[in-house]
C-alpha cells in the first residue's frame, strides 16, 4: 500500500501547492461580501455605525464574553489593553509584562509602545509560555502576565491564572493565531482579564485589510479603551483623555460579519487537516507539535520542525509546496529588540531556528494533503 503510494507520486506531475490561497477563501462570499459593499456604501456611515455595533454583539457573544471594541488592528488591540490597564491600576512606566521570547513580535511591540517593559520568559517545546519558567521572572515590578495562543494551541491557562493569581498579576491574553480555540470547553479571549484579536486577512478570522478587537467582561475597562481608541472621546467633541485613532472601519466590520459565521466549519476543517499531517507525517527528521486533548487547537498555523531548514523548504519548493516561516527569530534576537541580546532562551531560538509552516487551509483538498505528506515522507534520508 505505501509502495503503491511512492510509484504513484513519481507518475504524478508536481502539484503547485500555495501557501494560502486567501483569493478563493474570500471569493467563497462573493454574494454577501457585495451585499455587505452595498448596505454601508448606501449608509453613508463609514466609522461607529450599525455594523461595528452589530459585529461587536456578535464576536463577544461567540467568544462568551460580555464586551467587544471594534479597533483597527491587533497590535493597536494589545495596546490599548495595557494601556487601559496602566492607567486604570496606576501602574507606571517601566512596570513589566512578561511575555514568552517566541512569538510574533507585536505581542512584545504593544508591551513598549504600552511604555511599559517586557520580560522575557522561555517557551515549552510547543512555542507556549513555559508556565515553569515564570516564577522567575516575576519581580517587584510585574504586573501582568501575556500568554500568546501561537499556532493556534492555548497556552495553559489554568496554571496561568493561578501563577497570576497567587503573585497579584493580570492575564492579558493575545489571541490573534485562536480565534474560536479552547482549552477545557472554554474559549480564547474568556480567560484573561481582556483579550487581544487581529484580523489581519490571512489569520483564521481575516478581514479585507487591518482590523483588530478586544474583549473583556470589564466593563469600566470596555469603557477606558473605547474612549482611548476614539481620541479619548466618549461624547463627540469632548475629550476626556489623551487618546488614538484605532477605530474599525465599517466596511471590515461587515466583512467580518459575513466570515464569523463560516469560522467554526474553517476550524475543524483545519483541524481535520492537522490530524491527517500528525497522523501520516513520518519522517524521522520531522518533528511535530503533540495534539492536546485539554486545548482544541484551531491550527492558524501548521509547523514542522527540521534542522537544515533551507534544504527541506527548497526541496518542498522544487516539489511545488510552498512553505513560510513563524518567525525566524526568537523576539530577543531581532535588532529592534537589540537591549535584550544577550539573553538566552535555547527553546525559543531553537524552535525559531528549525520551525517550517506547512500550507493548511479551508480550501487545501485531500489530495493536496495527500501530496504534502508523501513529498516530506519521501525526502532523501
Ligand atoms: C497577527 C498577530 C498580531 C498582530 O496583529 P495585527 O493585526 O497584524 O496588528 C499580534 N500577535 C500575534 C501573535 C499575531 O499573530
Amino acid at each position: 500500500m505505501c509502495n503503491n503510494f511512492r510509484v504513484l507520486v513519481l507518475y504524478t506531475d508536481n502539484m503547485n501547492i500555495p501557501y494560502l490561497d486567501l483569493q478563493s477563501i474570500n471569493q467563497r462570499f462573493n454574494d454577501d461580501l457585495e451585499d455587505a459593499f452595498q448596505r454601508v456604501l448606501a449608509s453613508g456611515r463609514y466609522l461607529q455605525g450599525e455594523e461595528n455595533i452589530k459585529f461587536a454583539t456578535e464576536f463577544a457573544h461567540y467568544i462568551g464574553v460580555e464586551h467587544c471594541i471594534p479597533v483597527s488592528n491587533g497590535l493597536d488591540a494589545l495596546t490599548l489593553i495595557l494601556e487601559a490597564l496602566k492607567q486604570f491600576y496606576g501602574w507606571r512606566d517601566g512596570d513589566e509584562v512578561i511575555v514568552p521570547a517566541f512569538t510574533f513580535v507585536a505581542s512584545v511591540e504593544a508591551v513598549r509602545l504600552a511604555g511599559l517593559k517586557p520580560v522575557f520568559c522561555e517557551v515549552t517545546s510547543e512555542g507556549l509560555l513555559d508556565v515553569n519558567a515564570i516564577p522567575a521572572c516575576i519581580s517587584s515590578c510585574t504586573r501582568a502576565i501575556l500568554p500568546v495562543h501561537l499556532y493556534g494551541t492555548m497556552c495553559e491557562m489554568p496554571a496561568l491564572q493561578r501563577i497570576a493569581e497567587a503573585a497579584n498579576l493580570l492575564l492579558v491574553e493575545d489571541a490573534a493565531q485562536a480565534h474560536g480555540a479552547s482549552y477545557q470547553g472554554r474559549k480564547a479571549g474568556g480567560w484573561g482579564v481582556a483579550t487581544a484579536f487581529s484580523f489581519y486577512p490571512g489569520k483564521n478570522l481575516g478581514a479585507l485589510g487591518d482590523a483588530g478587537a478586544v474583549v473583556t467582561n470589564h466593563t469600566a475597562l470596555a469603557e477606558r479603551i473605547r474612549t482611548l481608541a476614539n481620541y479619548g472621546s466618549a461624547e463627540k467633541y469632548r475629550h476626556c483623555l489623551p487618546g488614538h485613532n484605532m477605530r474599525m472601519d465599517e466596511i471590515q466590520a461587515a466583512v467580518l460579519r459575513i466570515k464569523l459565521r463560516q469560522l467554526d466549519a474553517d476550524n475543524r476543517i483545519r483541524q481535520s487537516i492537522a490530524k491527517r499531517y500528525l497522523a501520516e507525517i513520518n519522517h524521522l527528521e520531522v518533528q511535530q507539535l503533540h495534539e492536546s486533548v485539554r486545548t482544541q487547537s484551531v491550527y492558524h498555523i501548521f509547523p514542522i520542525f527540521v534542522d537544515k531548514r533551507e534544504t527541506w523548504q527548497s526541496y518542498l519548493q522544487d516539489k511545488g509546496i510552498q512553505t513560510l516561516i513563524h518567525y525566524p527569530l526568537a523576539v530577543h534576537e531581532q535588532d529592534s529588540f537589540r537591549d535584550y541580546k544577550h539573553l538566552e532562551f535555547p527553546m525559543a531560538e531553537r524552535l525559531a531556528h528549525s520551525c517550517l509552516s506547512l500550507p493548511l487551509h479551508p480550501l487545501l483538498k485531500e489530495e493536496e494533503v495527500t501530496y504534502i505528506v508523501e513529498t516530506i515522507n519521501n525526502y532523501p534520508r
